[in-house]
Parts: structure tokens; sequence; C-alpha cells
């Protein structure tokens, strides 16, 4: 047998792809270094701060190092659960749900942050939507909620809606807004993990850019895709397209007991 050399074509793309992906990961790690050491900083500034300064409000900067540390948190929760759901810990559990009922219940969790803005929150489903589907209700739930949050906060007027088709066994799910918008250089960049957009409007909005790189890989996992289109100035449009099979009633009445 003749040892397989550096000079093979099928070795040297093999190589060139290792060396990529090693470079990914060096650039997510230095990503994710930085995106903990600046809330770190903050509340090593403020801690040595009370240390030699007694006379600083113990309250305010109380709060500051809390926040901070809330931030730190939320970062390092959002990366375990990204780490979770690529390696495969993170199980996805199909069983029949009620899909029109975990709908209005993520819209109507918004109901109120929306109406605080003055901004209509709309739900319209396809009348071809069956009522119970097989789904990861978590799942499901949790890529809903990241992207009608955040349609919420980027949007300051007009409205956000829900819409949610469904055509051979597929939901088609659209979160519009009327809000900020993202600009075309950046609607690749934002699904990237800490991808807070170049928009100095966006980053006014608290976030660590975790949001859509968490929905992203969620809807990879449940087979779905993920896509979005969008005007800056007048809002975007964030598309989620998943298989969600028709539980059928007949099987199921014939066989109470059964799975
Ligand atoms: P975060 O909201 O914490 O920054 P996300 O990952 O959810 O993180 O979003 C990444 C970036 O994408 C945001 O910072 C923002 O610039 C942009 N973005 C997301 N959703 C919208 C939206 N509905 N309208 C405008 N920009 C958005």
């Amino acid at each position: 047998m003749i040892a397989p050399t550096a000079s093979d074509p099928a070795i040297r793309a093999e190589l060139e792809r290792a060396k990529a992906a090693n470079e990914a990961k060096t650039r997510y790690l230095a990503a994710v270094s930085h995106e903990i050491r600046s809330p770190l900083n903050v509340i090593y500034g403020y801690a040595q701060l009370l240390e030699r300064d007694p006379g600083i409000s113990g309250a305010e900067a109380g709060t500051i190092i809390r926040r901070s540390a809330e931030h730190v948190t939320n970062l390092v929760e959002g990366l375990l659960e990204i780490s979770r759901i690529e390696s495969g810990v993170m199980t996805i559990r199909a069983e029949p749900i009620d899909i029109r009922a975990l709908l209005q219940q993520v819209v109507a969790m918004f109901r109120m942050q929306a109406a605080a803005k003055g901004l209509a929150l709309t739900l319209e489903i396809d009348a071809r939507l069956p009522d119970r589907v097989k789904a990861d209700d978590k799942r499901l739930r949790q890529i809903l909620i990241n992207l009608v949050s955040n349609a919420i906060k980027y949007t300051d007027a007009g409205s956000v809606a829900v819409h949610v088709g469904y055509r051979s066994q597929v939901a088609d799910i659209t979160v519009r807004d009327t809000g900020i918008g993202i600009a075309a250089e950046d609607l690749d960049r934002v699904f990237a993990p800490f991808d807070r957009g170049s928009s100095s409007e966006a980053q006014r909005q608290p976030g660590i850019g975790l949001g859509l790189a968490i929905t992203r890989v969620l809807a990879s996992v449940l087979g779905g895709d993920i896509a979005v289109t969008s005007t800056p100035g007048a809002g975007s449009a964030f598309r989620f397209r998943v298989m969600l099979p028709a539980v059928d009633r007949a099987v199921r009445g014939a066989n109470p007991g059964g799975a």
C-alpha cells in the first residue's frame, strides 16, 4: 500500500479544511475572551474604586458591578447553550404539541412590551396549519421568542407581525417588523456569535449578540432554516422554515394508549 503524502490533492484539501477550522476556532476564542473581559474590567475597576475611595457611593458601584456580572453570566449561559446544541448533548424531543397555542402564548408574552412602545403586535395563522404537530416545544418556543423579542427591541414605531404559513408539512414563519432594519453588508454577520451589526442605533439597545447565533443553531438542529431580508430604516423580516408533521388524529384515536 502506498502511504498518502501531503502532496495528494485529497490530503491537501483535508489539511486546508483543518487549518481553516482551527483558525475559525482561534478567532472564536479571541472573540469570547474579549466579550468576557470587557464586563470583567468594569467589575475590577469599580471594585478597586471601592477599595481606594471609601467615600464613593456603594449602592451605585454595586448596581454597576451586579449588571456587569449579569452580563458575564448571560454570555457564559449563551455559550454553553451553543456548545450543548453543537455537541449533540441537547437532544431534540419531538412530541405532539398544540402549535396554535404555542404561537399564541409566545405572542402573548410580548403584548405588554409592544404596547409600552405603542407597537401593533399581530399573529396571523394559515388555516391549513394543523392543530397538532410533532415538534420540540421548548426549542421551537425559544426560536420564536428570540425573533419576536428582537423585532420589538429594534422597532420604535409601527408594527411587529408574525405570519405562519403551512404547506406540505412545512411551517413558514415570518416575523416582520417596521424597525431600524439591517444594512445589506450586515445581513450575513448578524447570525454570527457576538455580532451586533455595524449600526450604532442597534448597539444602543442592550444585547450580547448571541440570540441569533443560538436561533440559527437551534433552527438547523430542528432541520429547519432561517433567513433575513431587510431595508435599513424600514424594517426586517426573519423567515424561519421548519418541517412540522401533522399528528394524525385518526391514528391516535384508533390507538389511544399508543405513542
Ligand atoms: P443582540 O440583540 O443581543 O445584539 P442577536 O444575536 O439577537 O443579539 O442579534 C444580533 C444583531 O442583529 C443585533 O445586535 C442587531 O444589530 C441585529 N438585529 C437582530 N434582529 C434585528 C431586527 N429585528 N431588526 C434590526 N436589527 C436586528
